[in-house]
C-alpha cells in the first residue's frame, strides 16, 4: 500500500514538474525588463557589412543592412530605454574595422558574440536540438533572460531594384502578439506615412521552420517562451525604400518606429 502510494506520489511529480517549469519560464519572461537587439549578419574588414545591400548607389547612397543597423540601433535602443526598459544589443561578429561603424558600436555598447565564425552553423546552448548561423547571438539573448528578441535586418528579394512591399515582422508562435502591435504601430506611422509602400501593409509571418533563414533563432527563444522577431519590414532592393532609408531623419523615424512598437507590446503585457 505505502509503495503504492509512492509511486502514484511520484507519478504525479513527474507530470507536474515541467508544468511548473514551464509556467516559472514565462513567468520570468513576463517579469522581464530587458529587450535584447541583435544587428542582423556581421562586418567583414575590407569586406563591410554582409547583409543584403542596394544594387547601387543611384538611390541616395549604398544601403546594407548590417551597416545600418550599426548606425541606428541606438535609435531603437533610446526608446526603449527611455521608456524605462534595459538594452542589450548584439552582433555574432566582432566590432566593425570601419571607424565611423565601430564609433557607433562602442556608443552603445554592442556586445560581440564573435561566433566564432560568424557564418559557420552552431547548436544552441539552451536548446541543442536547435541549429543555425548566428544562433550564438540568440544564446547569449536568452542568456540576459529577456521580454523580448528583435532580431534588426533590412529585407530584400532582387539584386536589381524591383518595387516590393510585402514586407513582413518574421516572428515565433510567442511573438505573435508583439509581431501584430508593431506591424499595425508601422503601419499607423510609417507606412504610406513617408516610407512608400503603395497601399501595402506591413504584415505579420510566424517563421517555425528552421530550415528557412533565421527560423531555428526564433524557434530557440519560443522554446524559452520568449517572443522574438525579425525585422524584413523593408526592402533594401526597392528603390522607393532605398531612397527613404538613405536620408539619416528617416532612417532614425525608422528605427525609432520599430523601438515604439516593442514599447507598446511590453506596456500592453
Ligand atoms: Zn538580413
Amino acid at each position: 500500500m505505502k509503495a503504492t502510494r509512492c509511486i502514484l506520489i511520484g507519478a504525479i511529480i513527474c507530470l507536474l514538474a515541467p508544468q511548473c517549469a514551464q509556467q516559472q519560464m514565462q513567468r520570468q519572461v513576463l517579469e522581464s525588463n530587458t529587450v535584447v537587439l541583435d544587428i542582423g549578419h556581421y562586418y567583414a574588414p575590407g569586406r563591410g557589412g554582409q547583409g543584403a545591400r542596394t544594387p547601387d548607389t543611384s538611390c541616395g547612397g549604398m544601403l546594407e543592412e548590417c551597416e545600418f543597423w550599426y548606425k541606428y540601433v541606438g535609435e531603437v535602443k533610446d526608446v526603449l530605454e527611455q521608456a524605462g526598459y534595459c538594452c542589450v544589443i548584439t552582433n555574432r561578429g566582432d566590432l566593425p574595422t570601419d571607424p565611423a561603424l565601430a564609433a557607433a558600436a562602442r556608443q552603445v555598447g554592442v556586445v560581440h558574440v564573435k561566433s566564432p565564425q560568424p557564418t559557420a552553423v552552431y547548436l544552441s546552448r539552451h536548446h541543442p536540438k536547435r541549429m543555425a548561423v548566428g544562433i550564438l547571438s540568440a544564446d547569449y539573448a536568452l542568456d540576459c533572460k529577456p521580454a523580448a528578441v528583435i532580431f534588426l535586418h533590412l529585407n530584400s528579394d532582387s539584386e536589381t531594384w524591383k518595387i516590393s512591399n510585402k514586407g513582413a515582422f518574421y516572428c515565433n508562435r510567442v511573438g505573435v502578439p508583439m509581431a501584430t502591435t508593431m506591424a499595425e504601430h508601422v503601419n499607423r506611422t510609417l507606412f504610406g506615412h513617408g516610407l512608400p509602400n503603395r497601399g501595402m501593409p506591413c504584415g505579420v509571418v510566424i517563421r517555425t521552420d528552421g530550415h528557412k533563414g533565421g527560423g531555428d533563432w526564433l524557434n530557440t527563444c519560443n522554446d524559452s517562451w520568449v517572443p522574438a522577431l525579425i525585422t524584413e519590414i523593408a526592402f533594401v532592393s526597392n528603390p522607393e525604400h532605398a531612397r527613404f532609408l538613405n536620408h539619416p531623419i528617416n532612417a532614425k523615424r525608422f528605427a525609432r518606429a520599430i523601438g515604439e512598437g516593442v514599447v507598446l507590446y511590453l506596456r500592453s503585457r
